[in-house]
């Protein structure tokens, strides 16, 4: 195997054992209109922290990232984004990634950021 592909496989995993032991950052800050929620890495971001639906969907996606790895959660939201800009003309309505996280977006997950910076 080469070695840039061991450290990329390498790095992948040790920013996913961050996802696993840490916990999310919840930074509240202004984002770009008609986003209201990021999450990357251990970071998510969202414009109020009083939006409960926003916090948990950026919840799923911290998850998803935990699981699938912050490398393979990109290779699945990419191609799903492609698709549902295709089919819809934005990369939400038709993204699995995001359907997901729209679906449990409304019930309690029993996340409560401890972490909040405000900026
Ligand atoms: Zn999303």
């Amino acid at each position: 195997m080469p070695e840039w592909l061991r450290w990329l496989v390498g790095l992948n995993l040790l920013l996913a054992s961050f996802l696993w032991i840490g916990e999310p950052v919840v930074i509240e800050t202004g984002l770009p209109p008609g986003i209201t929620g990021v999450s990357f890495l251990n970071f998510i971001l969202v414009e109020d922290l009083a939006d409960t639906g926003t916090l948990n969907h950026e919840y799923v996606h911290y998850w998803q990232q935990a699981i699938l790895t912050p490398i393979g959660s990109g290779l699945i939201y990419l191609p799903g984004a492609a698709y549902s800009l295709a089919v819809d003309g934005n990369i939400w309505s038709s993204n699995p990634m995001e359907l997901l996280a729209f679906a449990l977006a409304p019930y309690d997950l029993g996340f409560e950021p401890r972490i909040v910076w405000r900026w």
